[in-house]
């Protein structure tokens, strides 16, 4: 079946926050869905103190104010992470998020970081997929009644693309639901191309990584999967079992969006298309941008604002494929389906 989803493309001066008005003027209907006195989560990232791609507090506040003008009772929301950074816990998770501009003042709603301070705030719910039989998610997510996913389209070192369907399953875990997902990574040395410049071994937040014979080693008993050696090593000496590894965490990423969405009884999943780095927020310096800035994507299907936004962004050539390498999205895509998350059918539907 053919879902709709809803297109708004960047207009010459208009600006994102522009962009995103004509969007929500052009989905009406389902915004409305977030009737008088809901408590409406609206999911996003601020990303890592260096990204500057992810989605602005100004534009935050579009959705904000639309959503307090008909009496329901917005607040964005995120979670803590399990690699090293300023996102770790939420008392340096909220300052991040000040500095960067996403204040009470700023957005016109409260910040909250959903699985406590130090991301314990973790509940155990059964699901019954093939890689995951329970789910971990702050107990914020299990009494959620109305959901909105703001995310900022990237490529991800693992998934290849990062959308809504990464921003619910990783970034709506707590940290032990996080872990869980990256379990299936088994990173390892090409000790030949390894010079032991040590920068993974500083970025390894468990110090699972130390020097021997000469060369980087990873315990894999103290890996948690996280990925971030395999994005600081500017030599490609960390490798993954490209294939195998990468598939399992995109099966893994479904089943979680699968089960923390079927809790939820009201969603919208909005992608935004600018400033689409090759690095996610949470590890994304000053990438250069692979793609230009191209609209807004929006959809009560997460799978289908995925693809949908995908295919536009890739007419081209697939450009989160990382020369081929990374194939896992297109896996996620057609696993996701399979699972009952959503549909890779749709009907582009474009806004004034
Ligand atoms: S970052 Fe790369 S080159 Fe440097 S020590 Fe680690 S594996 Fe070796
Ligand atoms: S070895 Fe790499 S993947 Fe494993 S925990 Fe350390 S940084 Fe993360």
């Amino acid at each position: 079946m053919e879902t709709e989803v809803y297109y708004s493309a960047l207009k010459k001066g208009q600006g994102h926050a522009g962009c995103f008005e004509a969007m929500i003027r052009g989905i009406e209907a389902d915004v409305s869905q977030f009737g008088e006195g809901s408590f409406v989560g609206i999911k996003m990232t601020v990303g890592d103190e260096k990204s500057t791609g992810h989605i602005k507090p100004e534009v935050v506040r579009v959705l904000v104010e639309k959503l307090k003008g008909q009496g329901a009772r917005p607040f964005v929301f995120d979670t803590n992470v399990i690699y090293s950074g300023h996102r770790q816990n939420a008392v340096d998770h909220l300052n991040l998020a000040y500095r960067k501009g996403f204040t009470p003042d700023n957005l016109g709603c409260p910040y909250i970081i959903a699985d406590s301070v130090f991301g314990t705030d973790s509940k155990s719910v059964k699901v019954d997929f093939n890689n995951v039989k329970e789910i971990k998610v702050p107990s914020l997510v299990t009494v959620m009644e109305d959901l909105i996913v703001l995310s900022h389209v990237t490529g991800h070192i693992m998934s290849g693309f990062a959308g809504s369907m990464k921003n619910v399953a990783m970034g709506m875990a707590s940290r032990a639901g996080k872990q869980i997902q990256h379990s299936s990574l088994k990173p390892y040395i090409d000790t030949a191309r390894c010079s032991l410049c040590g920068t993974c071994i500083e970025h390894c937040p468990v110090s699972a990584i130390s020097e021997h014979s000469g060369k980087a080693f990873i315990n894999s008993r103290l890996c948690i999967g996280c990925c971030e050696c395999i994005s600081a090593c500017k030599l490609d000496a960390v490798n993954i079992n490209w294939k195998e590894d990468a598939d399992i965490f995109a099966e893994r990423m479904a089943e979680y969006a699968c089960g923390i969405l079927s809790m939820i009884k009201r969603k919208l999943f909005i992608n935004f298309a600018f400033d689409v780095t090759t690095e996610c927020d949470c590890i994304a310096g000053d990438d250069p941008r692979i793609v230009s800035d191209t609209g807004i994507f929006a959809s009560k299907d997460v799978l289908a604002v995925d693809k949908a936004c995908f295919d536009m962004l890739t007419q081209s050539r697939d450009i989160f494929s990382r020369g081929g390498r990374i194939k896992a999205h297109l896996h996620e895509f057609e696993y996701a389906q399979k699972v009952g998350l959503g549909s890779t059918q749709y009907k582009l539907v474009e806004v004034a």
